[in-house]
C-alpha cells in the first residue's frame, strides 16, 4: 500500500499539519519515534506571540554574546567541546546580524507569525482543544530604565514591521500582575498573544483529534528517506513504509533525513531548559512574564508556574545540566516574592533553529516529493497553525497566503 501523505514527528509543527491537511480532505498518517509531542513541544513557555518579529542575531549580537558568556546568570552558554562542531553555524548567525539581514529576517518573521493566532483559532475552533488557550497577552518588564531603553531597536523592529504593543509603567504592570515585585519599572505588552496551559497535551489532543477523524498514528524511527519514481520510502528498525508525499517536521533531528535527500541545512538546537514549580504557585500570575533583565520566562501552566530559559549551544546528544536553569530560581523569587520555590521537575529541549530565525517551510529542493517544515527556533507553538496552514495549501496545489520564498530549502549558499 502507498500512503497518500505521511507526515514525520508528532510535535506541534507535524501535529498541526497532519490537522490541517486532514481538514482540507486528505489521507494522512502521522509517524513519531516515540509518543507524541515527545520533544520541544513538550516543554515550552506556551506563548503565541502575534507578530514576533526579532530575529535572534541582531546587529551588536557578537558582543553582547562575550559579554553575557562571562556573567554568572548567562542565558547563554557553549560547551568547549561542541565549539569546534558548531562553528560554521556561529559565523553563518554573526553574518545574519548585519542592519539588512536583520531587517529582511524580520519582515520575513512577521510575515508569518502575524497569522499567528488567527490560524490557531481557525484550526482549534468548534473542537475541545479551544480550552487549552487563553488570551491574556504576553509581556515583558524590566527594573532598570538601562535594560528597558536597550530594548530600543528591537522595538523599532516591530513598528518597522506594524506588530501592535504597549510600552507600560509600574502602575500599569501592577494593575496586570498584582504580585510581582513592585520594582519593576518598566513593561513591554502585546495584548493580542495567547497562551497555552499544557502544550503537551494540547499536541496530544490534536493527535487524539486526527485519529477521531479517521487520521492514523504510527510509530516509527525513521532513520532512511529515499524517492524513486515518486514514490518517497522510508525506512526505520520497526518496519517501513511508502508514501505519495512526506513532510518532514522532525524539529532539531531534521538535518540528517533533509542530508539524505540532498539538502544539506544549517540546522542547530538550541538547548533551552524547563522547571516546573508547584501547583500552589499557579493563581500568583495570569500569564507568561519575561524578566527582561535576566532572560527567563514564568508561564503559568495548569499544574503550576513553568520557569524557562537558557540557550545553551552543546548540540542534539550532550547530557542537561540542569544547574543552569536552578540557579535562575532566587532571581524568579525576588521577582513573585509569594513564589513556593521547590523543583517539580526539570526537562532539556531543544530548539530546531536556522541562523537566520526563519523557518524552513516548502518542497526540498531536491524532490517534488517531500515538503519541509522545521527550524522554528524560539517560536514553534506560535508559529505551528500558520505553518500548517502553509503547508496544507501546498500539498493542495494551493498558493500559499504567505509566498513562502524567504523560507526556502536552498537558501543558505556557502557564503551565507
Ligand atoms: C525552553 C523552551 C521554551 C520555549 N518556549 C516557547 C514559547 O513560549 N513559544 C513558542 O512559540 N515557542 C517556544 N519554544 C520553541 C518551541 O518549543 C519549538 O520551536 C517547537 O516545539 C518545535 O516544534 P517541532 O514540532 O518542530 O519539534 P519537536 O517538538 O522537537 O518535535 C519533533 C518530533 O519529531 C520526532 N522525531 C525526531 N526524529 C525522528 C525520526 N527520525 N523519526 C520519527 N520521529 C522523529 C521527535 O520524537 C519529536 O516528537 C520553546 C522552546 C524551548 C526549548
Amino acid at each position: 500500500m502507498i500512503n497518500k501523505i505521511t507526515i514525520i514527528g508528532a510535535g506541534v509543527i507535524g501535529a498541526a499539519t497532519a490537522l490541517t491537511l486532514q481538514q482540507r480532505g486528505h489521507d494522512v498518517l502521522l509517524l513519531d519515534r516515540e509518543r507524541p509531542c515527545a520533544g520541544a513541544s513538550f516543554g515550552n513557555a506556551g506563548a503565541i506571540v502575534n507578530g514576533s518579529c526579532v530575529p535572534t542575531a541582531t546587529p551588536g549580537i557578537l558582543f553582547d554574546a562575550i559579554k553575557m558568556l562571562s556573567q554568572s546568570h548567562s542565558p547563554l552558554s557553549i560547551r568547549p567541546s561542541y565549539l569546534p562542531k558548531i562553528l560554521p553555524w556561529l559565523m553563518r548567525f554573526i553574518w545574519q546580524s548585519r542592519t539588512s539581514a536583520v531587517n529582511n529576517n524580520a519582515l520575513n518573521l512577521h510575515a508569518i507569525s502575524q497569522h499567528a493566532v488567527p490560524s490557531w483559532r481557525k484550526l482549534t475552533q468548534d473542537t475541545s482543544l479551544s480550552k487549552f488557550f487563553n488570551g491574556k497577552g504576553w509581556l515583558k518588564v524590566y527594573q532598570s530604565d538601562q535594560a528597558f531603553e536597550g530594548t530600543l531597536s528591537s522595538r523599532q523592529l516591530l513598528d518597522q514591521v506594524g506588530t501592535k504593543y504597549q510600552c507600560l509603567n509600574a502602575a500599569e504592570i501592577h494593575d496586570l500582575e498584582p504580585h510581582l515585585a513592585q520594582s519593576f519599572k518598566h513593561g513591554f505588552f502585546q495584548d493580542d498573544s495567547l497562551n497555552v496551559n499544557d502544550p503537551q497535551l494540547l499536541v496530544q489532543g490534536m493527535v487524539d483529534l486526527l485519529v477521531k477523524r479517521g487520521g492514523q498514528y504510527q510509530q516509527l524511527d525513521v532513520d532512511s528517506i529515499q524517492e524513486r519514481n515518486g514514490v518517497v520510502q522510508l525506512k526505520g528498525k520497526s518496519g517501513e513504509l511508502l508514501s505519495h508525499k512526506v513532510v518532514i517536521a522532525t524539529g532539531a533531528w531534521s538535518r540528517g533525513l533533509a542530508k539524505q535527500l540532498g539538502d544539506d541545512i544549517p540546522l542547530e538546537s538550541e538547548r533551552g531548559y524547563h522547571l516546573m514549580l508547584p501547583e500552589s504557585s499557579h493563581s500568583l500570575i495570569s500569564r507568561p512574564i519575561v524578566n527582561g533583565e535576566n532572560d527567563f520566562v514564568l508561564s503559568p501552566m495548569n499544574k503550576g508556574i513553568r520557569m524557562t530559559s537558557q540557550v545553551e549551544l552543546a548540540g542534539l546528544h550532550a547530557p542537561p545540566n540542569y544547574n543552569r536553569i536552578r540557579k535562575l530560581l532566587p532571581l524568579a523569587k525576588q521577582m513573585l516574592p509569594q513564589l513556593e520555590t521547590h523543583e517539580e521537575s526539570v526537562w532539556l529541549g531543544h530548539r530546531p533553529s536556522l541562523p537566520d530565525s526563519l523557518p524552513v517551510l516548502g518542497y526540498s529542493s531536491k524532490s517534488k516529493h517531500v515538503v519541509y517544515a522545521f527550524g522554528h527556533q524560539h517560536l514553534g507553538m506560535t508559529l505551528a497553525a500558520i505553518s500548517g496552514d502553509i503547508i496544507a495549501d501546498l500539498l493542495s496545489n494551493k498558493t500559499p497566503k504567505v509566498p513562502i520564498f524567504p523560507y526556502r530549502a536552498n537558501r543558505f549558499g556557502w557564503h551565507v
